[in-house]
C-alpha cells in the first residue's frame, strides 16, 4: 500500500514538474518577443529595440547586433580604407 502511494506521489510530482517547466518555457518565449526585446549593439554597447539592429550570426552560437550609427561608421572606415589604397 505504502509503495503504491509513494509511486503515485512521485508520478504526480513528475507531472507537475513537466507542466511547470513547460510553463517556464512558454513564459521565456513570450518575453523574447522580437518587437519588445531590447538588445545591445556589439560595438558601442548602447541599447536599442531589436528591430533597429542588424543581426549577424558568427559561428554556431554567437549572434552579434549592430546599430545604424556603427554600421555607418564601419562603412565610412571601409571607404577610407579603399581611398588610401588607390
Ligand atoms: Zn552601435
Amino acid at each position: 500500500m505504502i509503495g503504491l502511494i509513494g509511486i503515485a506521489i512521485i508520478i504526480l510530482i513528475v507531472i507537475f514538474a513537466i507542466f511547470y517547466g513547460y510553463g517556464l518555457i512558454l513564459k521565456q518565449e513570450r518575453s523574447q518577443n522580437p518587437y519588445s526585446a531590447q538588445l545591445k549593439c556589439t560595438l558601442c554597447g548602447r541599447t536599442f529595440d531589436k528591430g533597429k539592429l542588424v543581426e549577424r550570426a558568427i559561428g554556431i552560437e554567437k549572434i552579434y547586433y549592430f546599430c545604424g550609427e556603427c554600421i555607418q561608421s564601419l562603412h565610412e572606415d571601409y571607404l577610407n580604407l579603399n581611398s588610401k589604397q588607390n
